[in-house]
C-alpha cells in the first residue's frame, strides 16, 4: 500500500473543518496529521466532531503544528482574514495548500503560485468543491457564448464575511472568457437607491443576497429575445463538498504551482 497522505486541517473546529476531519479519518489512504484552530486548544479533534478520541489535539500555532506533524497537505477552511497568512506559512514549510476559504485576491493567488513553484510543490485554491456547482459554472460559461446578456444572483447565510461569493466571481470570470465585454442595460439607467443594480463585472451584474436560513445557492440568468434561461445550483449540506476536497488532497501531491478552481479536474 502507498504511504498515507498526511493531512493537516486549519479551521478544524469550524463547520467545514469538522467535515474535512471526518472525511480524512474515514479514508484509509489519508492520515490526520494535525488540527489547527483559534479555539479549543488541546481538545481531541475526534471528540469535537462527535466521534471517539483520535489522538490529534487542536493546536493554535499553525507553523509549529505543520512542522512537528510532518504534514504533506494543509486543508484550509478558516476566514478571509486568516487564509493568506496560513497559505504562506504552509508553502514555506513545504506543505501543499488545499484552500477552500474564499477571499484570496487574484494577486495573492499569483504570488502563492510563485512561492509554490520556488519550493517545487503544488496546491489548489477552489472557491467551490461541489460537483453540482462546478457543473453550474461550466453550463453557464457555455450558455454565455449564445446568450451574452446575463446576471448572477448568489444566496448565502447572513454571517458570511465576503461578498460577492468566491463561486460567483469564478462564474463571472468564466462567463467573461466566453463573451465579448458587453455593457448591458439602458445606458441612461440611474440607481435611485445606491447599489440596487448589484456589483458591476465585465458589463454585467452580480447580486449577493445574505439571509439567515440560507446555506449556499446561485442562479445564473440569461436573457434573450422572448426567452430567459436560468441555471441554478442549491447546496444543502457541507458534506456535499467533501468528495471534491478528497480528490483535491490527492491531486495536490502531484501538482506544481497553484491550480485555481476544482473544475480543472472535471472534463
Ligand atoms: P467557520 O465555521 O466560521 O469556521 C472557520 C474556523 O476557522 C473557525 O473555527 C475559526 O475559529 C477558525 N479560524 C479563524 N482564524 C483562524 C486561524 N488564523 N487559524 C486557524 N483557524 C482559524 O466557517 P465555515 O463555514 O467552516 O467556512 C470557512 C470558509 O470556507 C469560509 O471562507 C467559507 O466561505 C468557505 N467555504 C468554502 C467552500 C468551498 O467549497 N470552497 C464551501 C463552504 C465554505 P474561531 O471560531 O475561533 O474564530
Amino acid at each position: 500500500m502507498n504511504r498515507q497522505i498526511r493531512v493537516a486541517v486549519a479551521g478544524a473546529s469550524g463547520r467545514m473543518g469538522k467535515e474535512v476531519v471526518k472525511m480524512v479519518l474515514g479514508d484509509e489512504s489519508l492520515a490526520l496529521a494535525a488540527a489547527i484552530d483559534r479555539s479549543h486548544e488541546g481538545a481531541d479533534i475526534g471528540v469535537l466532531i462527535g466521534q471517539a478520541p483520535c489522538g490529534v489535539l487542536v493546536d493554535t500555532d499553525l507553523e509549529r503544528a505543520l512542522i512537528s506533524s510532518g504534514a504533506d497537505v494543509l486543508v484550509d477552511f478558516t476566514t478571509p482574514q486568516a487564509v493568506w497568512n496560513n497559505a504562506v506559512v504552509a508553502v514555506r514549510a513545504g506543505v501543499r495548500p488545499v484552500i477552500g476559504t474564499t477571499g484570496l485576491t487574484k494577486e495573492q493567488i499569483a504570488e502563492l503560485d510563485k512561492l509554490c513553484r520556488e519550493r517545487g510543490i503544488g496546491g489548489i485554491v477552489a472557491p467551490n468543491f461541489s460537483i453540482g456547482a462546478i457543473l453550474m459554472m461550466k453550463f453557464a460559461a457555455q450558455a454565455a457564448k449564445y446568450m451574452p446578456h446575463v446576471e448572477i444572483i448568489e444566496y448565502h447565510g447572513d454571517q458570511k464575511l465576503d461578498a460577492p461569493s468566491g463561486t460567483s466571481i469564478l462564474t463571472a470570470q468564466k462567463i467573461a472568457e466566453n463573451r465579448q465585454e458587453l455593457r448591458q442595460g439602458n445606458p441612461n439607467e440611474e440607481e435611485t437607491i445606491e447599489g440596487v443594480r448589484g456589483g458591476y463585472y465585465n458589463g454585467f451584474r452580480i447580486h449577493s443576497v445574505r439571509l439567515p436560513g440560507v446555506f449556499a445557492q446561485q442562479e445564473v440568468i440569461f436573457g434573450g429575445f422572448g426567452q430567459t434561461l436560468k441555471i441554478r445550483h442549491d447546496s444543502y449540506d457541507r458534506a456535499g463538498y467533501m468528495p471534491g476536497v478528497n480528490i483535491a488532497v490527492k491531486k495536490a501531491m502531484e501538482l506544481q504551482g497553484i491550480t485555481y478552481g476544482f473544475e480543472s479536474f472535471i472534463d
